[in-house]
């Protein structure tokens, strides 16, 4: 197999295919910390795009209770034990992080594309390591929703559920869409070349006049979020929204501005920011720390892929929930977790702005830029490790730019509140 280069392990990998990037590429963080699991991203998802006949049990944007829940059932689980009986060595990282080659250091286990055909019951012509879930695992999507895990307490004893960092009583909401990832399973597992990413702007799509039903992507996906469609015998799986992508939409972007996906303007909890990461020739991201996206990614490093090990280099990037246990959030998210709940449970005056930015808007915003207000407050705050630390907050301006440098958002750190006088209480 070539040989590709993938930052998000450190090293370079084996895949299908020779390395080809776009020029822009789709890419989102999604904070957990913030999500009340509301489902209006499922439904803003399945009601634009997965309401027809055959597309009763496909859900492309999903929201599930971790540790037990998933759709389809035990999808990351099974993957996990499939990866740990190929790699007999254990799945280790090491190496010391370079912050633009390799920022998490270096992983050492085999990925998906390398473990194929080496774990017991794969087969020899396996490109990539997965499985094909049954019915009944894709039938429940929400099965286990808010089921929790940790220490069993003695009745009415609830002080270990009230304690932060660590609850000993946890779970938390897993929001899943396809990845658009840089070097997709789904695509790598085609045989009939069926599966494409778009040169402009990243997106993998499934090219429908090709594809014949084998439904290799759907077992090549280890996220499992390519989908058989049984009334049309072909997959299918998220757009990414190509026509909002593309600003095609008239009555909400006149001017042909890229706007944000469906379920990312839904959100009820503002835990979405998507943008179009720039990519150099070699498919490292252009350094542009006022991009929002670089910056809470490449730059602060506060979000970060779900499962790098598998080693798809997934474009989307997720701020971990502070109250989980860390290896739990280590085996997810990689090394760098400690890391980004450090700057995560007391952000600085910066960061803090960028994270205003969620859900402000549905154009895609490629530019963020403060102007500095008072200080407002000190707040101390409990650190993961248990230490304390005083945060300083600053009612800054923060003021968001879409691709043609249009200033689209302006909002303060502080929400300004109203009060309604006593004359229009019960009136509008
Ligand atoms: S998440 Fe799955 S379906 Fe989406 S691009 Fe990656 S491998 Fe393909
Ligand atoms: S809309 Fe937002 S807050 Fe609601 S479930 Fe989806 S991601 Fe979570």
């Amino acid at each position: 197999m070539p040989k590709v280069w993938n930052w998000q392990l450190g090293r370079e990998m084996e895949y299908p295919y020779e390395e080809g990037f776009p020029e822009w590429q789709f890419a989102f963080v999604f904070n957990i910390n913030r999500c009340i699991a509301c489902q209006t991203c499922t439904m803003a998802c399945k009601s634009t795009w997965t309401f027809s006949k055959g597309q009763e049990h496909m859900w492309w944007n999903n929201v599930e209770s971790k540790p037990y829940g998933g759709y389809p059932q035990g999808w990351d689980v099974k993957l996990l034990s499939l990866l740990r009986k190929a790699n007999p060595d254990g799945q280790r990282w090491n190496g010391t992080a370079d912050p633009k080659r390799s920022p998490y250091g270096s992983f050492k286990g085999r990925t998906i594309f390398e473990a194929a055909g080496r774990a017991p019951g794969g087969t020899d012509g396996q490109r990539v390591l997965g499985y094909l879930p049954t019915d009944q695992e894709w039938s429940a999507p929400n099965i286990h929703e808010e089921t929790a895990a940790g220490e069993v307490m003695a009745p009415g004893d609830y002080s270990g559920s009230a304690q932060l960092p660590e609850h000993k009583v946890w779970f938390f909401y897993m929001q899943r869409i396809c990845n658009h990832c840089t070097y997709p399973g789904c695509l790598g597992a085609c045989p009939r070349k069926a599966i494409y990413k778009r040169p402009n702007d990243g997106v993998v799509l499934i090219d429908q006049q090709r594809c014949r039903g084998y439904r290799k992507c759907v077992e090549g996906c280890p996220y499992k979020k390519s989908m058989y469609r049984p009334t049309t015998r072909v997959s299918e799986k998220c757009v990414a929204c190509y026509p909002r992508l593309e600003g095609k939409d008239q009555e909400l972007s006149p001017d042909n501005e890229p706007l944000e996906t469906r379920c990312m303007t839904a959100c009820v909890g503002k835990i979405r920011m998507q943008g179009l990461v720039h990519l150099e020739q070699d498919g490292s991201w252009t350094p542009s720390p006022d991009s929002p996206l670089y910056y809470m990614v490449r730059e602060r490093k506060v979000a970060l892929p779900l499962y790098p090990q598998f080693g798809t280099s997934p474009n989307g990037f997720y701020i971990p929930p502070r109250w989980v246990p860390r290896d739990y959030l280590g085996q997810m998210f990689g090394p760098g977790v400690e890391h980004a709940l450090e700057q995560y449970c007391c952000p600085d005056r910066e960061l803090l702005a960028v994270m205003q930015l969620f859900r402000a808007q549905q154009q895609i915003l490629f530019r963020w830029e403060i102007e500095k207000g008072p200080k407002v407050a000190e707040i101390e705050v409990t650190m993961p490790d248990g230490s304390h630390k005083v945060q300083e907050i600053w009612n800054d301006t923060v003021i968001g730019y879409n691709r043609s440098g249009k200033a689209v958002v302006k909002t303060t750190v502080e929400e300004p509140t109203f009060v309604r006088p006593d004359e229009h209480l019960n009136s509008i």
